[in-house]
């Protein structure tokens, strides 16, 4: 039965979040759901959240002076973050960073796992705001 509910509760956050395309965090996920299902607990949308992306169904990005967001897009691809808001876009461009890090290997004697690259700027929400400010 718990399960069942479960199953069912997957399905709810795994089709909101499709349905957002900005990136959101677990709390942004959350608030979403509740405006359909004002049952479901914060608690649940978290786990929830955070056990899709162990399985591989989503991404959860790491990005600096943000808290973890989640990511329908599996390919690869990188993130722009907007530095007034901290809108989050994808980028695409032709960039490996696995070539990337492979050439870093052995430097100051580490063993290299990983090489992040993100993008910082203004979103174009911001930048109109600026706008009617100036
Ligand atoms: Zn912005
Ligand atoms: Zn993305």
């Amino acid at each position: 039965m718990t399960s069942k509910r479960n199953t069912l509760q997957k399905k709810i956050v795994f089709d909101t979040l499709s349905q957002m395309h900005n990136h959101p965090s677990a709390g942004m996920v959350y608030e979403k759901v509740r405006e359909s299902y004002p049952g479901i607990s914060k608690a649940t949308v978290y786990r929830l959240l955070s056990e899709a992306a162990d399985e591989g169904k989503i991404l959860r990005l790491k990005l600096s002076d943000s808290s973890d967001r989640y990511d329908i897009t599996l390919k690869k691809h990188y993130h722009i973050i907007c530095k007034r808001c901290g809108a989050v876009a994808d980028v695409e461009v032709d960039f490996d960073d696995e070539l990337f890090a492979k050439q870093a290997i052995g430097c100051e004697g580490f063993a290299v796992e990983d090489c992040r690259l993100e993008f910082f700027g203004i979103c174009r929400a911001c930048a109109e705001e600026e706008k009617k400010i100036n």
